[in-house]
């Protein structure tokens, strides 16, 4: 059968990717093969992390067979999951998202906590392994914290990311102020993208009832240059709704250092969205302030309608 594979979600982000790395490094010293793996590009501000900390991307594959022995991190639904999952066989799951969408016809080992980050789950099993982090590993997952908490201004930033990202700061003895501007910095840098590759950085399919909806995010330090782009990501966003029979895009252009976001909505279910957040679409637009996560601010209200 071959090894474990272990893997975060499509569209890979530097949680998946850093939690994915760093258990394998914890299962390994405790005697397990196991393998990360990946399942997209990696992203900017992931790279900037990996050459930082002198770390290799995982491999990147396609889909599994069956019976393919899997650990999930940072995600649980399906549709966000590897090609096939369906018939793998899900040993573990590692996750800080809702549960939705997911089953199994096995036992199994799921880990779930309310915090900002997978990262700061993985900091607890290897404390509770007693297996010690090196200064390589520690960068990693704070890094993975800074990601997901907007170097902890995102509402879904909890007490525990915190003192467990303090904590990996001292054992990598990095600034975290410097440092997490550098790496956010880094990871928006988009001026070299494409509109087709922009509305695929971070894109999520999610079924909101029995509409089909896409939920992209777009993290800037610089919103109207984005939007400046917004006729293009239109065209972009119409073709996917035409591919996969959408009924609403939802692109959010978030600025991570203010903590607002312009969205775009498009598809005949733009309306679902205007009554979510009771605001008017201009030009199928909106502002939304204080809003910046996904997860926490975006996909609840619209589930609600
Ligand atoms: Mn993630
Ligand atoms: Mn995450």
């Amino acid at each position: 059968m071959g090894k474990t594979l272990i893997f975060g979600h499509k569209s890979p982000d530097t949680d998946t990717i850093v939690s994915s790395i760093c258990m394998e490094n914890l299962k390994n010293k405790l005697g397990r093969e196991i393998e990360a793996v990946r399942l997209g590009e990696i992203s900017k501000e992931t790279k900037y992390v990996l050459n930082y900390f002198g770390v290799e991307a995982p491999r990147k594959i396609e889909e599994v067979e069956d019976s393919q022995d899997v650990i999930l991190v940072d995600h649980n639904e399906f549709a966000q999951s590897v090609k096939n999952i369906e018939n793998a066989n899900v040993k573990m799951v590692i996750d800080h998202h809702k549960i939705s969408d997911f089953q199994t016809s096995e036992p199994l080992y799921y880990r779930a906590e309310p915090v900002g980050c997978t990262a700061t789950i993985v900091y607890s099993l290897y404390k509770e392994n007693g297996v010690e982090l090196d200064k390589k590993i520690a960068g990693l997952m704070l890094s993975a914290i800074i990601s997901d908490t907007l170097l902890f201004k995102s509402p879904t930033c909890t007490p525990k990311d915190i003192e467990v990202a303090n904590a990996l700061a001292e054992i990598a003895e990095i600034d975290i102020e410097k440092y997490g501007l550098d790496m956010l910095k880094a990871g928006t840098d988009l001026s070299d993208l494409t509109e087709s590759e922009l509305i695929y950085l971070d894109a999520k399919e999610v079924s909101l009832g029995n509409v089909k909806a896409v939920i992209a995010q777009i993290n800037s330090i610089d919103l109207e240059k984005m939007v400046e782009r917004k006729e293009k990501l239109e065209e972009q966003m119409n073709m996917v709704i035409e591919e996969k029979g959408l009924g609403i895009f939802v692109l959010a252009i978030t600025d991570i250092l203010n903590s607002n976001s312009k969205m775009i909505v498009l598809g005949k279910e733009s309306e679902l969205f205007e009554k979510a957040f009771g605001v008017k679409l201009e030009d199928n637009m909106a502002f939304l302030e204080g809003v910046v996560s996904r997860k926490k601010q975006i996909i609840p209200p619209m589930m609600k309608i």
